[in-house]
């Protein structure tokens, strides 16, 4: 991939030498909104966390896992939308973050399985108008037959890559920006929690994990190098200590691993959700 190839990539256009990409769901939120709608307003906790735990042991793939929680919520896609602006919360330092990476030349991509339209409704509400500057790479929703969206039972979810069994194969996304030439190559990072972050853990140059969650399940499992975090104040620091250079991406992932292993990650496989 060439230099023309750099400039069709939003995120390159400022030349940053970081690129923050970033789950949505349980990450910037505290709450997972597909899940807040499948346990409060689909078929519930119980079948939802089954089909999460049928993910990490792949019994299932993501996407009909996913399909599955989408298509037990029936109400009205602009209903289902206004529920959530009503109950999801950002993480108490993602604004604080985010105002940083704005000053310091390092867009946030936001990689997501949910649906765009939700993930724009909930930043705007949480963040503001700054939102704009955030790229969103998501899932979208689309009609049923003869139906709109908005009215009961009228939408379902659209996948970014129907083809692949993570729906939107997030690391199509990362792979453009990792094989871009070595001088221009940012280094890159990754935030995520759990399932819908599988296709991304291996593709950046630094993982952080949420603690607790599966992810860090997954991550231990399959040997991926991670650091854990708890909200957005310790992967605000850290990034400050790599942009200063007081620390690297691969010391970091080492100590990170480290902390895992020291019992520091909160890891419970398949307890936490
Ligand atoms: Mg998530």
């Amino acid at each position: 991939m060439g230099v023309q190839s750099a400039i069709e990539l939003p995120a390159m256009k400022t030349s940053p030498q970081f690129i923050f990409f970033t789950d949505f769901d349980g990450t910037v939120t505290l709450q997972d909104s597909n899940d807040f709608m499948t346990d409060n307003i689909g078929y519930g906790r119980e079948k939802r966390r089954q089909g999460n735990i049928d993910t990490l042991a792949d019994k299932i793939t993501f996407r009909d896992s996913f399909r599955e929680m989408m298509d037990s919520v029936t109400k009205p896609y602009n209903e289902c939308i206004q529920f959530l602006v009503d109950n999801i919360k950002l993480d108490p330092y993602f604004a604080e973050f985010f105002q940083w990476s704005l000053a310091n030349n390092m867009p946030v991509v936001v990689l997501s399985s949910g649906m765009e339209p939700i993930i724009k409704a909930l930043l705007k509400k949480l963040i503001g108008p700054d939102a704009e500057n955030m790229q969103v790479i998501g899932n979208y929703v689309k009609a049923r037959p003869g139906k709109s969206i908005d009215e009961e039972g009228g939408w379902q979810i659209q996948f970014h890559h129907p083809e692949s069994g993570f729906g939107h194969d997030k690391s199509v996304t990362l792979r453009k920006y990792s094989s871009l030439p070595e001088d221009i190559r940012p280094t890159m990072f990754y935030a995520g929690d759990g399932v819908s972050d599988l296709s991304a853990a291996r593709e950046t140059d630094l993982l952080f994990a949420k603690k607790g969650h599966d992810l860090i399940s997954y991550c231990a499992r399959e040997n991926v190098p991670f650091t854990v975090f708890e909200d957005w104040s310790s992967i605000l620091e850290k990034c400050k200590e790599i942009a200063a250079g007081k620390t690297t991406v691969q010391e970091a992932a080492h100590e990170g691993y480290e902390a895992y292993k020291a019992g520091a990650a909160g890891v419970e496989p398949a307890a936490n959700s």
